[in-house]
Protein backbone atom coordinates (compact mmCIF):
# COMPACT_ATOMS: atom_id res chain seq x y z
CA UNK A 1 0.00 0.00 0.00
CA UNK A 2 2.98 2.19 0.71
CA UNK A 3 4.50 1.54 -2.40
CA UNK A 4 1.23 2.73 -4.12
CA UNK A 5 0.59 5.42 -2.28
CA UNK A 6 4.55 6.75 -3.04
CA UNK A 7 3.65 6.02 -7.00
CA UNK A 8 0.44 7.76 -6.43
CA UNK A 9 2.26 11.29 -4.62
CA UNK A 10 4.68 11.24 -7.22
CA UNK A 11 2.08 11.32 -9.88
CA UNK A 12 0.31 14.24 -8.33
CA UNK A 13 3.63 16.60 -8.59
CA UNK A 14 3.13 15.96 -12.43
CA UNK A 15 1.15 19.10 -13.56
CA UNK A 16 -0.62 17.55 -16.48
CA UNK A 17 -2.78 15.08 -13.58
CA UNK A 18 -4.22 17.25 -11.42
CA UNK A 19 -5.30 19.71 -13.94
CA UNK A 20 -7.87 16.91 -15.20
CA UNK A 21 -9.37 17.17 -12.22
CA UNK A 22 -10.04 21.18 -12.63
CA UNK A 23 -13.56 20.76 -13.81
CA UNK A 24 -14.62 19.24 -10.06
CA UNK A 25 -13.07 22.44 -8.49
CA UNK A 26 -14.71 25.09 -10.25
CA UNK A 27 -17.58 25.31 -8.68
CA UNK A 28 -16.26 24.97 -5.09
CA UNK A 29 -13.70 26.83 -3.12
CA UNK A 30 -10.92 25.52 -0.31
CA UNK A 31 -10.98 27.12 2.94
CA UNK A 32 -7.65 26.30 4.89
CA UNK A 33 -7.47 26.21 8.77
CA UNK A 34 -4.15 26.47 10.24
CA UNK A 35 -3.15 26.77 14.06
CA UNK A 36 0.33 27.27 15.23
CA UNK A 37 3.76 27.77 13.42
CA UNK A 38 7.23 26.98 14.62
CA UNK A 39 9.14 29.61 16.39
CA UNK A 40 12.40 28.60 17.69
CA UNK A 41 13.14 31.96 19.53
CA UNK A 42 10.02 31.36 21.19
CA UNK A 43 10.14 27.46 21.59
CA UNK A 44 7.20 26.94 19.55
CA UNK A 45 6.48 23.93 17.62
CA UNK A 46 4.21 24.28 15.24
CA UNK A 47 3.58 24.05 11.54
CA UNK A 48 6.81 24.26 9.83
CA UNK A 49 7.22 27.86 7.95
CA UNK A 50 9.40 26.38 5.36
CA UNK A 51 6.22 24.19 3.56
CA UNK A 52 3.94 26.66 4.07
CA UNK A 53 6.42 28.73 1.89
CA UNK A 54 6.65 25.87 -0.43
CA UNK A 55 2.67 25.52 -0.44
CA UNK A 56 2.36 29.43 -1.17
CA UNK A 57 4.75 28.47 -3.92
CA UNK A 58 2.90 26.04 -5.52
CA UNK A 59 -0.60 27.49 -5.17
CA UNK A 60 0.50 30.96 -7.01
CA UNK A 61 2.90 28.95 -9.42
CA UNK A 62 0.39 26.97 -10.76
CA UNK A 63 -2.47 29.99 -10.91
CA UNK A 64 -4.75 28.97 -8.12
CA UNK A 65 -6.28 32.33 -7.17
CA UNK A 66 -5.98 33.48 -3.35
CA UNK A 67 -9.22 35.31 -2.25
CA UNK A 68 -9.99 37.12 0.88
CA UNK A 69 -12.90 35.27 3.40
CA UNK A 70 -14.89 38.33 2.63
CA UNK A 71 -15.14 38.38 -1.15
CA UNK A 72 -15.36 34.48 -0.90
CA UNK A 73 -18.76 35.18 1.41
CA UNK A 74 -19.28 37.66 -1.75
CA UNK A 75 -18.93 35.18 -4.35
CA UNK A 76 -21.16 32.55 -2.24
CA UNK A 77 -23.91 34.87 -1.99
CA UNK A 78 -23.69 34.82 -6.01
CA UNK A 79 -22.26 38.55 -6.00
CA UNK A 80 -18.68 37.75 -7.92
CA UNK A 81 -17.00 35.99 -10.43
CA UNK A 82 -17.84 31.95 -9.06
CA UNK A 83 -15.74 30.04 -6.47
CA UNK A 84 -13.38 28.73 -9.51
CA UNK A 85 -11.08 26.62 -7.04
CA UNK A 86 -10.22 29.77 -5.00
CA UNK A 87 -7.81 28.74 -1.73
CA UNK A 88 -9.12 31.01 1.26
CA UNK A 89 -6.77 30.59 4.46
CA UNK A 90 -7.23 31.14 7.94
CA UNK A 91 -5.56 31.19 10.89
CA UNK A 92 -7.42 30.56 14.56
CA UNK A 93 -6.91 32.09 18.05
CA UNK A 94 -4.83 34.64 17.84
CA UNK A 95 -1.64 33.66 19.20
CA UNK A 96 2.24 35.67 18.84
CA UNK A 97 3.72 33.44 16.23
CA UNK A 98 0.36 34.21 14.44
CA UNK A 99 1.97 38.27 13.96
CA UNK A 100 5.37 37.06 14.15
CA UNK A 101 5.99 34.03 11.54
CA UNK A 102 2.66 33.68 9.63
CA UNK A 103 2.32 36.96 8.34
CA UNK A 104 4.77 38.23 6.71
CA UNK A 105 5.09 34.93 4.57
CA UNK A 106 1.31 35.76 3.90
CA UNK A 107 2.28 38.83 2.88
CA UNK A 108 5.67 37.52 0.69
CA UNK A 109 2.81 35.59 -1.43
CA UNK A 110 0.17 38.55 -1.47
CA UNK A 111 -1.52 36.28 -0.06
CA UNK A 112 -4.91 37.23 2.03
CA UNK A 113 -5.39 35.83 5.65
CA UNK A 114 -7.87 35.79 8.11
CA UNK A 115 -7.14 35.11 11.76
CA UNK A 116 -9.94 34.89 14.20
CA UNK A 117 -9.03 35.93 17.32
CA UNK A 118 -10.39 35.16 21.01
CA UNK A 119 -10.26 38.67 22.19
CA UNK A 120 -9.46 38.00 26.29
CA UNK A 121 -6.58 36.35 24.74
CA UNK A 122 -5.38 39.65 22.84
CA UNK A 123 -6.38 41.83 25.86
CA UNK A 124 -3.80 39.72 27.58
CA UNK A 125 -6.47 38.49 30.16
CA UNK A 126 -6.16 34.69 29.72
CA UNK A 127 -4.40 31.60 28.48
CA UNK A 128 -5.91 29.13 26.47
CA UNK A 129 -7.01 26.07 29.09
CA UNK A 130 -5.44 23.14 26.61
CA UNK A 131 -2.16 24.97 27.09
CA UNK A 132 -3.03 25.37 30.83
CA UNK A 133 -2.90 21.80 30.70
CA UNK A 134 0.58 21.44 28.38
CA UNK A 135 2.29 23.37 30.84
CA UNK A 136 1.05 21.68 34.00
CA UNK A 137 1.81 17.88 31.80
CA UNK A 138 5.35 19.01 31.12
CA UNK A 139 6.71 20.77 34.36
CA UNK A 140 5.41 18.73 37.12
CA UNK A 141 7.93 16.82 39.07
CA UNK A 142 4.92 13.91 40.17
CA UNK A 143 5.32 10.27 38.68
CA UNK A 144 1.22 10.37 38.35
CA UNK A 145 -1.44 12.55 39.27
CA UNK A 146 -4.90 10.76 40.33
CA UNK A 147 -7.72 12.95 39.34
CA UNK A 148 -11.52 13.23 39.77
CA UNK A 149 -13.33 13.73 36.79
CA UNK A 150 -17.05 14.32 36.67
CA UNK A 151 -17.32 11.72 39.31
CA UNK A 152 -14.83 9.39 37.87
CA UNK A 153 -11.07 8.98 39.10
CA UNK A 154 -8.77 8.67 36.51
CA UNK A 155 -5.05 8.28 37.35
CA UNK A 156 -2.34 9.63 34.92
CA UNK A 157 1.44 8.39 34.77
CA UNK A 158 3.57 11.05 34.12
CA UNK A 159 7.01 8.79 34.25
CA UNK A 160 8.34 10.34 31.25
CA UNK A 161 8.28 7.32 29.20
CA UNK A 162 6.83 9.25 26.02
CA UNK A 163 3.31 9.16 27.07
CA UNK A 164 3.25 12.81 28.03
CA UNK A 165 1.85 13.52 24.78
CA UNK A 166 -1.47 11.23 24.80
CA UNK A 167 -1.95 11.56 28.68
CA UNK A 168 -2.58 15.22 28.00
CA UNK A 169 -4.71 14.61 25.13
CA UNK A 170 -6.62 11.99 27.22
CA UNK A 171 -7.33 15.34 29.59
CA UNK A 172 -8.20 17.91 27.30
CA UNK A 173 -10.61 15.40 25.30
CA UNK A 174 -12.26 14.66 28.51
CA UNK A 175 -12.30 18.79 29.66
CA UNK A 176 -14.02 19.17 26.22
CA UNK A 177 -17.66 17.60 28.01
CA UNK A 178 -17.62 19.59 30.56
CA UNK A 179 -19.56 23.03 30.82
CA UNK A 180 -16.63 26.21 30.91
CA UNK A 181 -16.78 26.49 34.76
CA UNK A 182 -16.68 23.26 35.53
CA UNK A 183 -13.53 22.81 33.25
CA UNK A 184 -11.47 25.56 34.53
CA UNK A 185 -12.03 24.05 37.88
CA UNK A 186 -10.95 20.56 36.98
CA UNK A 187 -7.61 22.35 35.57
CA UNK A 188 -7.01 24.42 38.54
CA UNK A 189 -7.42 21.31 40.68
CA UNK A 190 -5.36 19.02 37.90
CA UNK A 191 -2.45 22.11 38.78
CA UNK A 192 -2.45 21.77 42.78
CA UNK A 193 -2.38 17.84 42.66
CA UNK A 194 0.00 17.78 39.90
CA UNK A 195 1.96 20.44 42.28
CA UNK A 196 2.55 22.97 39.14
CA UNK A 197 2.13 26.52 39.87
CA UNK A 198 0.31 28.48 36.61
CA UNK A 199 1.32 32.26 35.93
CA UNK A 200 -0.97 34.60 35.75
CA UNK A 201 0.73 34.79 31.79
CA UNK A 202 0.93 32.85 29.80
CA UNK A 203 4.74 32.06 29.31
CA UNK A 204 5.75 33.08 25.65
CA UNK A 205 5.55 30.13 23.50
CA UNK A 206 1.73 30.43 24.52
CA UNK A 207 1.70 34.34 24.49
CA UNK A 208 -1.24 36.19 21.95
CA UNK A 209 -0.04 38.66 19.73
CA UNK A 210 -1.01 42.05 21.32
CA UNK A 211 -3.60 44.58 20.05
CA UNK A 212 -0.77 46.84 18.44
CA UNK A 213 0.58 43.40 16.32
CA UNK A 214 -2.60 42.81 15.15
CA UNK A 215 -2.75 46.72 13.88
CA UNK A 216 0.03 45.68 12.62
CA UNK A 217 -0.79 42.48 10.39
CA UNK A 218 -3.94 44.56 9.30
CA UNK A 219 -2.11 46.92 7.14
CA UNK A 220 0.74 44.23 5.71
CA UNK A 221 -3.17 42.09 4.65
CA UNK A 222 -3.90 40.41 7.08
CA UNK A 223 -7.62 40.45 8.81
CA UNK A 224 -9.08 39.29 11.81
CA UNK A 225 -12.76 37.83 12.85
CA UNK A 226 -14.52 36.83 15.90
CA UNK A 227 -13.94 33.91 17.80
CA UNK A 228 -15.30 34.29 21.21
CA UNK A 229 -13.54 36.22 24.34
CA UNK A 230 -12.64 32.96 26.34
CA UNK A 231 -12.88 30.09 23.87
CA UNK A 232 -15.46 28.60 25.65
CA UNK A 233 -17.87 25.92 23.28
CA UNK A 234 -20.74 27.80 22.97
CA UNK A 235 -22.98 24.56 23.23
CA UNK A 236 -21.95 24.06 26.99
CA UNK A 237 -22.25 27.91 28.01
CA UNK A 238 -25.33 29.19 29.47
CA UNK A 239 -27.34 31.44 26.90
CA UNK A 240 -26.00 34.72 28.35
CA UNK A 241 -22.57 33.89 28.45
CA UNK A 242 -22.64 32.72 24.33
CA UNK A 243 -24.68 35.75 24.21
CA UNK A 244 -21.61 38.04 26.03
CA UNK A 245 -19.01 35.62 24.16
CA UNK A 246 -20.09 36.51 20.50
CA UNK A 247 -21.38 40.01 20.95
CA UNK A 248 -18.04 40.85 22.97
CA UNK A 249 -15.65 39.56 20.56
CA UNK A 250 -17.40 41.05 18.06
CA UNK A 251 -17.34 44.75 19.43
CA UNK A 252 -13.94 44.23 20.75
CA UNK A 253 -12.51 43.97 17.48
CA UNK A 254 -14.59 46.67 16.25
CA UNK A 255 -12.59 48.64 18.28
CA UNK A 256 -9.37 47.73 17.92
CA UNK A 257 -9.09 47.23 14.36
CA UNK A 258 -9.94 49.05 10.65
CA UNK A 259 -11.37 46.42 8.82
CA UNK A 260 -12.61 42.86 11.35
CA UNK A 261 -14.16 40.63 8.97
CA UNK A 262 -17.97 40.20 10.26
CA UNK A 263 -17.16 36.14 10.08
CA UNK A 264 -17.44 34.22 13.38
CA UNK A 265 -15.14 30.87 13.91
CA UNK A 266 -16.60 28.35 16.40
CA UNK A 267 -14.42 27.71 19.27
CA UNK A 268 -13.31 23.58 18.42
CA UNK A 269 -15.18 23.80 15.45
CA UNK A 270 -17.49 20.65 15.51
CA UNK A 271 -21.58 20.78 14.30
CA UNK A 272 -22.63 19.74 18.28
CA UNK A 273 -20.65 22.99 19.42
CA UNK A 274 -23.29 25.27 18.76
CA UNK A 275 -27.10 25.75 17.13
CA UNK A 276 -29.63 28.19 16.26
CA UNK A 277 -29.18 30.10 20.00
CA UNK A 278 -25.62 31.09 17.98
CA UNK A 279 -27.00 31.60 14.97
CA UNK A 280 -29.81 34.00 16.14
CA UNK A 281 -26.65 36.19 17.75
CA UNK A 282 -24.74 36.52 14.88
CA UNK A 283 -28.08 37.63 12.69
CA UNK A 284 -28.71 40.19 15.35
CA UNK A 285 -25.27 41.27 15.31
CA UNK A 286 -25.52 41.88 11.60
CA UNK A 287 -22.32 38.83 10.52
CA UNK A 288 -22.28 37.63 7.61
CA UNK A 289 -20.99 33.75 8.28
CA UNK A 290 -19.30 31.49 10.65
CA UNK A 291 -17.11 28.84 9.69
CA UNK A 292 -16.64 25.08 11.59
CA UNK A 293 -13.87 23.11 11.46
CA UNK A 294 -15.22 20.15 10.02
CA UNK A 295 -13.43 19.11 6.95
CA UNK A 296 -15.20 19.88 3.45
CA UNK A 297 -15.41 22.43 0.97
CA UNK A 298 -17.04 25.87 0.10
CA UNK A 299 -19.51 25.51 -2.27
CA UNK A 300 -22.91 26.21 -3.68
CA UNK A 301 -24.43 23.09 -2.58
CA UNK A 302 -23.53 23.87 0.97
CA UNK A 303 -26.69 26.05 0.94
CA UNK A 304 -28.80 23.34 2.63
CA UNK A 305 -31.20 25.69 4.56
CA UNK A 306 -31.75 29.12 5.47
CA UNK A 307 -28.10 28.74 7.82
CA UNK A 308 -25.88 27.31 5.55
CA UNK A 309 -23.43 30.87 5.65
CA UNK A 310 -22.65 30.37 9.34
CA UNK A 311 -21.97 26.22 8.72
CA UNK A 312 -19.25 26.53 6.30
CA UNK A 313 -16.66 23.79 6.38
CA UNK A 314 -12.78 24.45 6.55
CA UNK A 315 -9.59 21.55 5.64
CA UNK A 316 -6.84 21.56 7.37
CA UNK A 317 -3.66 22.86 5.93
CA UNK A 318 -1.54 20.03 5.09
CA UNK A 319 2.30 20.52 5.71
CA UNK A 320 3.02 17.62 2.73
CA UNK A 321 2.42 19.00 -1.08
CA UNK A 322 1.04 16.03 -2.60
CA UNK A 323 -1.59 16.17 0.53
CA UNK A 324 -2.19 19.89 -0.83
CA UNK A 325 -2.51 18.99 -4.09
CA UNK A 326 -5.55 16.33 -3.47
CA UNK A 327 -7.54 19.32 -2.04
CA UNK A 328 -7.07 22.19 -4.35
CA UNK A 329 -6.95 20.47 -7.48
CA UNK A 330 -10.53 18.60 -7.72
CA UNK A 331 -9.51 15.35 -7.04
CA UNK A 332 -10.35 15.05 -3.42
CA UNK A 333 -13.74 16.88 -4.68
CA UNK A 334 -14.17 14.04 -6.93
CA UNK A 335 -13.73 11.84 -4.11
CA UNK A 336 -16.24 13.09 -2.17
CA UNK A 337 -18.67 13.24 -4.97
CA UNK A 338 -18.45 9.65 -6.16
CA UNK A 339 -19.17 8.94 -2.36
CA UNK A 340 -21.94 10.61 -1.99
CA UNK A 341 -23.07 9.05 -4.84
CA UNK A 342 -22.93 5.33 -3.56
ZN1 LIG B 1 -9.77 28.28 18.55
Amino acid sequence: MGFIRNIYHRLLLVPALPSIFSFARSSCATIFMMHRFTHKDRGIDGFDPEQLRKGLDYLRRNNYEFISLTELFARLNGNGVGLNGAVVFTIDDGYVDHAEIAAPIFAEYDCPVTTFATTGFLDGKLWMWWNKIEFIFKTSARQSVEIDIAGKKVLYNLNGNGNAMSVQDDFVERCKFLDNEDKLLLIASLAEKAEVILPDSPPVMYAPMTWGDARNCEKGGMTFGPHTVTHPILSRSTTEVAEWEITESWSRLCAELQNPVPVFCYPNGQFSDFGPREIGVFKKLGLSGAVVGAPGFADLQSKTDNDWSFKIRRFSFPEKLPALIQYVSGIERCKLMVRSRL
